[in-house]
């Protein structure tokens, strides 16, 4: 068949779909933002029909919402009115417009309610859009250029433009609900992290009070205390510690994921920072220490209060779930990144479990007869603030042999990424 013959089918009718076609596949291959994409789709059909003016209207929960209006801004309408004109639409499928609807007999039931609906639209025609057999929108254009009217051909048209634009409106909607949904779980985070900074914030100053004169009594300052009272400081102590612990982790959280922690970055050796650490470890008796770092294993870039607040908090789990054995501290050059490995011969963690602990709040014996203490946070911002020195960290592990904590921390200076980590 000669294309000639093909257009001339067409011609005939006034519009070349050929050429259409290609127009709209051009359209739908352009990467758009959603409100874009409206645009240029009420653009399209209105240089095709030559129509001067035209609304977009999408289903949006149960709702009908003007998205994209062609030379008609800020389009709002009154849904209750146009109700029962849309479900009507809902069971006719196909454009329809205004002469029809007040010409055509078999229209005269649906005459009065349809006016209303043209009137508010400032509608000549009204070309449903239907996504797997729901109505998910219409398009409503004004009248024609030089007055003339929808024809069939117009209204063939406009369904064939409308079966192609299904698809295609149906990946802009997605789109544009994941990005809708992006921003309110932004909000709702950056509104958790409020409330955390704020509340750990009123905690902590109490606290610090009490553990202030904690110390003091249990230093026997004000004077001697009997063995039961130096039992009950110690547990206060011990008590207020662990919840101003739980508090300061909360609070870097938030800051993390808000990009609020600002990193101190030096050059510095991780043998005296591990040293310095070893006194604070909750050992059993019944469990060696060995740190195989020595002045010759690599300094690290990174923020010294930080990296020790790593350390400390994977040294202190491997303590705290190794009742008997060895916790061994371990580095060796991967690249441009120091691998350090904490090794321990403790109670080992199920498979299932091992993505898990790094996840907020989350301990692998949380009930309430669980034998350690803890809140599930360490291991989360440890990870995180890992991540922000631009390294990883991970785990391997097996119940009843051990397990052996790796992250990498950078041999080079490094360059922060706060935003990316939030995400
Ligand atoms: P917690 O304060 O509960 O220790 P973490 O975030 O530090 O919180 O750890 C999360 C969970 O991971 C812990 O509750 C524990 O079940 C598991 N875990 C962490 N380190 C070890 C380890 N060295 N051996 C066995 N289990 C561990």
């Amino acid at each position: 068949m000669r294309g000639g013959e093909k257009l001339g089918i067409f011609a005939k009718k006034g519009y070349d779909y050929d050429s259409l076609a290609k127009k709209l596949s051009v359209l739908f291959s352009k990467k758009n933002s959603p409100n874009n994409f409206y645009l240029s789709l009420l653009q399209f059909f209105c240089d095709a029909l030559g129509s001067q003016r035209g609304t977009l209207v999408l289903k949006e929960g149960e709702r009908f919402i003007p998205r994209q209006s062609l030379k008609e801004e800020n389009f709002s309408f009154r849904m209750e009115e146009c109700i029962p004109f849309i479900e009507w639409l809902k069971k006719y499928k196909e454009p329809i417009s205004r002469q029809q609807l007040l010409s055509e007999p078999k229209f005269a039931t649906l005459k009065k309610m349809g006016l209303h609906f043209f009137i508010q639209f400032q509608a000549e025609i009204c070309i449903p859009l239907f996504i797997e057999e729901r109505l998910a929108g219409f398009i409503t254009l004004s009248s024609k250029q030089e007055g003339k009217p929808y024809t069939e051909a117009c209204r063939n048209l406009c369904n064939w433009i409308a079966v192609q634009v299904a698809l295609s409106l149906q990946n802009t909607r997605m789109m544009d609900e994941s990005r809708y949904h992006q921003v309110e779980v932004d909000a709702a985070k950056e509104l958790k992290n409020q409330i955390i900074s704020n509340l750990s914030h009123e905690f902590k100053t109490p606290l610090t009070g009490v553990i202030g004169f904690a110390e003091l009594l249990a230093e026997e300052i004000d004077g001697p205390l009997n063995p039961e009272q130096k039992n009950h400081i110690e547990r206060v102590l011990e008590g207020a510690q662990r919840l101003l612990k739980v508090l300061t982790a909360l609070v870097d959280l938030a800051k993390l994921e808000t990009g609020h922690l600002p990193l101190n970055v030096q050059q510095f050796h991780l043998e005296p920072l591990v040293a310095s650490l070893s006194e604070e470890l909750p050992f059993s008796s019944d469990t060696a220490f060995k740190v195989s770092l020595t002045g010759d294993t690599p300094r690290i870039y990174g923020d010294l209060t930080h990296v020790r607040q790593i350390f400390k908090q994977i040294l202190d789990n491997a303590a705290k779930y190794t009742p008997q054995g060895f916790v061994e501290v371990t580095a060796g050059k991967k690249g441009e990144m120091l691998e350090v490995c904490v090794a321990d011969s403790g109670i080992g963690i199920a498979e299932d479990k091992l993505g898990k602990i790094f996840e907020n709040f989350y301990q692998v014996d949380g009930g309430l007869s669980r034998r350690f203490e803890g809140s599930g946070v360490g291991l989360t911002l440890s990870k995180k603030l890992v991540e922000l020195h631009g390294g990883r960290l991970w785990v391997e592990s097996a119940p009843g042999l051990g397990s052996r904590f790796f992250f990498t921390l950078p041999l080079k200076p490094i360059v922060i990424k706060h935003r990316e980590l939030a995400a």
